[in-house]
């Protein structure tokens, strides 16, 4: 089988390809001219573009459905060479704005949430990506592909930089290899050119593979689904957390190199009458003591069949309240696409629903 040009990094590239600024060459054309094919690459020799299109393919993605909220974000559901599927999301975070001479001061500013495995194997219990269990991790390349394939579908510029997150389907460090590897790409200047610091890799807290990541030191920031304050509730719903407790996450969060000016982010899930009570807020702000943090509350989003509910706002303001009373950074997480099946994994469901019903 041909490989994925997507899955090569410049480096790489410029051992196969000869003299080695060819490879820079490809690099632009893929990631910023957006091409689709060896053909289009007219200054490279056609020998070259010929050899190349004999031993690669291009996008590993093909997209099946899109859906738009009313805020603006954008679900996208792709297909994979296997016939599995995965999600993004394009989530503008500050629009477009203007001075009062009409200078535009600033272009409307993306995050793209994307997906790093199919499925997962972690199991939480409030998770749809949970349910249809793990499949397999993602190539690098299929993890650069979703945010190039949404930065062409938008006609978003190459140098019109984006944010990543990693909190899409599954576990990234479940997959750290080809993770830190299209961390890394996505770097290149040649290429997307994100900094690391513009990435954020969300994990259910693996401390091995968060001190792994750590050591590899690439500048990448870190957010951790905490959820729980306490062992036995974290363990109901993070299963994960047997292995990795509390204290072991909260170790390998104080160990991780960041950058000066950044801060860890801790996401917590509210659920109702669930982990939304001022005395999780106090336990929090105790195990959060002496570490560069922010928390990002988020409003659990009801799926089919799940058994937790939505928390109410006024618990989650006052939540929120007193995090900052206590000197802990904290805000809610706008949900973003709240009518368009916001989390992940839901659109894939409802995709399979709405087939189903097609067929039936
Ligand atoms: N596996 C990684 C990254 C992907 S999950 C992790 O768990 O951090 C991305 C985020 O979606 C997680 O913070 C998770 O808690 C959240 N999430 C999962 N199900 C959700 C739901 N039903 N409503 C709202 N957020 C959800
Ligand atoms: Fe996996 Fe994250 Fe979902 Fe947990 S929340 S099952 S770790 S994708």
């Amino acid at each position: 089988m041909k490989e994925n040009i997507l899955d090569l990094s410049k480096e790489e590239l410029s051992q196969i390809i000869k003299p080695s600024f060819r490879a820079k060459q490809v690099f632009q054309w893929i990631y910023h001219k957006y091409v689709h094919s060896f053909e289009e690459m007219n200054n490279l020799p056609k020998d070259l573009r010929t050899s190349l299109e004999e031993k690669y393919t291009f996008t590993p993605l093909q997209i099946v459905k899109i859906e738009n909220s009313s805020d603006g974000s954008r679900k996208y559901l792709f297909s994979l060479h296997d016939g599995y599927t995965v999600e993004s999301v394009l989530l503008p975070m500050k629009k477009e704005e203007f001075d009062e001479e009409g200078n535009l001061l600033h272009h409307t500013k993306y995050t793209i949430c994307i997906s790093s495995q199919v499925g997962c194997k972690i199991g939480c219990s409030f998770c749809l990506t949970a349910k249809e269990g793990f499949k397999r991790n993602l190539s690098t390349g299929e993890i650069l592909a979703q945010v190039l394939e949404i930065k062409k579908d938008n006609n978003i510029a190459q140098n019109r930089r984006v944010n990543i997150v990693y909190m899409g389907m599954g576990e990234p460090l479940d997959n750290i290899q080809n993770v830190s590897k299209a961390v890394s790409i996505f770097a290149d200047l040649d290429g997307l050119a994100i900094s690391p610091r513009r990435q954020t890799i969300s994990t259910s807290g693996l401390s091995s593979q968060i001190k792994k990541l750590g050591l590899m030191d690439l500048g990448v920031l870190l957010a951790i689904s905490l959820h729980a304050v306490d062992d036995k509730l974290r363990e109901e719903l993070m299963p994960i957390n047997k292995a990795y407790n509390i204290e072991s996450i909260i170790n390998a969060v104080k160990e991780f190199p960041i950058d000066a000016r950044k801060r860890v982010m801790f996401e917590y899930l509210m659920m109702k009458n669930v982990n939304d009570d001022i005395a999780s807020a106090k336990k929090l702000v105790k195990l959060l003591d002496g570490i560069k943090s922010k928390v990002n509350l988020i409003y659990f989003n009801p799926h089919f069949g799940s058994t937790y509910q939505r928390p109410e706002e006024k618990d989650v303001k006052a939540f929120q309240q007193y995090l900052i009373d206590h000197g802990v950074l904290c805000t809610i997480r706008q949900s973003k696409g709240l009518d368009i099946s916001a989390a992940c994994g839901q659109l894939k469901e409802k995709t399979k629903k709405e087939l189903e019903n097609d067929h039936a």
